[in-house]
C-alpha cells in the first residue's frame, strides 16, 4: 500500500496498518469490518494483525525511540502543536468519523475533540517540564543530579467509547516526552481510536516508527500485546476484568501498568437540593453518549422526601430526548456500539424489573438505539445498579439519611467518579469526603475531564492517574547520576 503524506480522513478511505511510518496491509492479515452502529452496516474494513506484526511494531518503536528521545524539546513540542492545528483543519472529517464509527452524536464528537485538544495542549508543554533536580548529598564533595528520561516504548490499549480522546490522552504525552508508542485501538473503532491519530501525526511530521498502530480482535493478539517484553509501560483503558488480565501479563515482564478501568458512579440528591437542577445534571450525566462513558451516572441515590418528584422530572427529561441516527444533528441519544452491548443493557433492565423495580419509561430498543430508561424502586443489589450497565439507563435508589446514602454509594468494588447535590455546600462536601472515589463533583454530574487535573479511580476502577503531572511522571523515569568533586574516603 502506498505511503500517504496528506491523509484523507474519510470513513471509506483505504486504511492500512501504520508501522514504521508505512501504511501497510500484510498479505496474511485478516480484516476487521468497521460498522456504523446506526445502520449496523460496514462502511470500510481495516487489516487485522497477527502476532508477528505486533513484534515488528514493538521492535520498530524501540529503534525509533532512541533517536526520538534526542530530538530537541522544541521540535517535539512543535509536532504536538502542529497536530492540534491539523485537528482543526480536519475537524469536519473527524466529527464525521466519530459519528459514523462510534455512533456518537455531533455533541459527543465535538466534546471528544475538545477534550483531546486540551490534553494535547498540556502535552505540548511536557518537553520543557520534564526536568530533574540537583539534590544535596550526605557524602562530602558529592553532587547529585536526578534527571527524568523517557521510559522507552509505551504500549497503549484503548476502548471504543471515546476512542480518539482515550488514545490521545496516552499517545500525546508519551511522544511529547520522547517515548515511542505502539497503539492497539478497540476493534470496533480502529480508525478514530488509532489510524486517524497516526494520519494526523504523520502529517505533522512525526518521524517513522515513533507512533505505530496495529488493530486486531482476538484474545491471542491482546495477550501477546500486553505481555510483550519490549514496552516499559502498558497503558490500558477498558473494563476492570480485562484490565486485571492485562496487568497480570504486563507484570510478568515487569512492565508497569497504567490502568483506567470501569466505574459505578453515583449521583446523590439530598432533600435540600434543587430537584429540577439535579435532574438536568442527571439527564446529561446518564444519557450523553447513551450512557457509554466510564464516568456516566450508573446509580441515582435520591432522598426519600424528594424521590417521587425526582423520578417524575427525570421521566419527563428522558422522554423529551431526541433518539435515533446521530447523523441527524438534533439526535441526543444515538445507538450503542454493538449488539452485544445492547443485549447486555437490555438484560440488566429486564433483570432489574423482574427483581421488583418499576419501569417508569424506556426499556425498549430500535436497532442499537436503546430508549432512555428510568427505573424506580431500585435497590443496590439489582442488576442495573450493581453492574456497570454502560447504557442510557437511570436506576433510582431511595435513601433516608446522609449516612445511608454514603453506605449505598460505597457498596461497590468501583470508585471512579460521582456527584452530590445539596443547597448546603458544607453538607455536600461532608458527603463527598466520605465517598470512596477518585473524582467527585458537587452540584454537577460525574462526567468531567480537565486536561490539567489528575483523572483516575480507586478500588477496582484503576491504578494511577492520567493527565497533567501524573502522566508526565508515569511516562518518564528518574535517573540518579552522582559526581564526586573530591576524593572520597572509604572505610577500607
Ligand atoms: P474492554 O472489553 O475491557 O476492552 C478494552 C480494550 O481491551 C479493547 O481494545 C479490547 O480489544 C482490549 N482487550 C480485550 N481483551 C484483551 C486482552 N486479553 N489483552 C489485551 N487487550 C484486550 O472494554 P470496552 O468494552 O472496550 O470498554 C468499556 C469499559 O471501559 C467500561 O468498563 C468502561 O468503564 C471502561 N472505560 C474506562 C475509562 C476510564 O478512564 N476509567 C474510560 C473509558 C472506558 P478487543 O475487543 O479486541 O478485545
Amino acid at each position: 500500500m502506498s505511503e500517504r503524506n496528506t491523509p484523507e480522513l474519510a470513513p471509506d478511505a483505504e486504511w492500512g496498518l501504520y508501522v514504521g511510518g508505512e501504511w501497510t496491509s500484510p498479505s496474511d492479515a485478516g480484516t476487521l469490518e468497521v460498522v456504523d452502529p446506526a445502520t449496523q452496516e460496514a462502511f470500510t474494513e481495516v487489516p487485522s494483525v497477527g502476532t508477528e506484526v505486533v513484534d515488528e511494531a514493538y521492535e520498530t518503536a524501540a529503534q525509533a525511540q532512541t533517536e526520538w528521545a534526542k530530538v530537541p524539546p522544541q521540535e517535539r513540542a512543535d509536532i504536538v502543536a502542529q497536530s492540534i492545528s491539523l485537528i482543526h483543519d480536519h475537524h469536519d472529517e473527524l466529527v464525521d468519523l466519530i459519528v459514523r464509527e462510534v455512533g456518537g452524536t455531533h455533541l459527543k464528537a465535538e466534546t471528544e475533540l475538545h477534550i483531546a485538544e486540551g490534553i494535547m495542549n498540556v502535552a505540548a508543554s511536557f518537553p520543557f517540564r520534564d526536568g530533574g533536580s540537583h539534590e544535596k548529598s550526605i557524602i562530602p564533595g558529592k553532587e547529585n543530579i536526578v534527571e527524568r528520561d523517557p521510559v522507552g516504548v509505551v504500549g497503549v490499549i484503548t476502548p471504543w467509547n471515546f476512542p480518539f480522546n482515550l488514545s490521545m490522552r496516552a499517545v500525546a504525552p508519551a511522544i511529547a516526552l520522547g517515548n515511542s508508542v505502539v497503539l492497539k485501538p478497540a476493534p470496533d473503532t480502529p480508525i478514530t481510536g488509532g489510524l486517524a491519530l497516526a494520519a494526523i501525526f504523520e502529517e505533522a511530521g512525526l518521524p517513522p516508527g515513533v507512533l505505530n498502530v496495529v488493530a486486531g480482535d482476538d484474545e491471542e493478539i491482546g495477550d501477546h500485546f500486553s505481555g510483550h517484553p519490549v514496552p516499559e509501560v502498558m497503558s490500558f483503558t477498558g473494563s476492570t476484568e480485562i484490565g486485571k488480565r492485562v496487568a497480570k501479563r504486563a507484570a510478568e515482564q515487569l512492565t508497569e501498568p497504567a490502568l483506567e478501568l470501569g466505574g459505578n458512579n453515583v449521583h446523590i440528591v439530598t432533600d435540600d437540593a434543587d430537584v429540577e437542577y439535579a435532574a438536568d445534571a442527571a439527564a446529561f450525566g446518564s444519557f450523553v453518549h447513551s450512557g457509554q462513558v466510564c464516568i456516566s451516572i450508573n446509580r441515582h441515590l435520591v432522598h426519600e422526601d424528594v424521590y417521587d418528584e425526582y423520578v417524575e422530572v427525570m421521566t419527563e427529561r428522558a422522554e423529551s430526548l431526541p433518539t435515533g441516527d446521530p447523523k441527524e444533528e438534533e439526535t441526543i441519544v444515538g445507538p450503542v456500539i454493538n449488539e452485544s452491548q445492547r443485549d447486555k443493557i437490555v438484560s440488566f433492565i429486564e433483570e432489574t424489573v423482574d427483581a421488583g423495580a418499576t419501569l417508569e419509561t424506556g426499556g425498549d430498543h430500535d436497532g442499537l438505539v436503546v430508549e432512555p430508561t428510568i427505573l424506580s424502586d431500585v435497590t443496590n443489589e439489582m442488576a442495573a445498579a450493581c453492574n456497570e450497565h454502560f447504557g442510557p439507563v437511570a436506576p433510582v435508589i431511595p435513601f433516608s439519611s446522609d449516612e445511608e446514602a454514603i453506605e449505598i454509594a460505597n457498596d461497590t468494588r468501583m470508585g471512579l467518579s460521582g456527584s452530590v447535590h445539596s443547597d448546603d455546600l458544607g453538607r455536600a462536601r461532608r458527603i463527598a469526603d466520605e465517598i470512596e472515589t477518585g473524582m467527585i463533583h458537587i452540584n454537577d454530574q460525574p462526567i468531567n475531564d480537565e486536561p490539567h487535573i489528575p483523572f483516575g479511580g480507586v478500588k477496582e476502577s484503576g491504578m494511577g492517574r492520567y493527565n497533567a503531572d501524573a502522566i508526565l511522571r508515569k511516562f518518564t523515569r528518574t535517573k540518579w547520576t552522582s559526581v564526586m568533586h573530591e576524593q572520597r574516603e572509604y572505610p577500607f
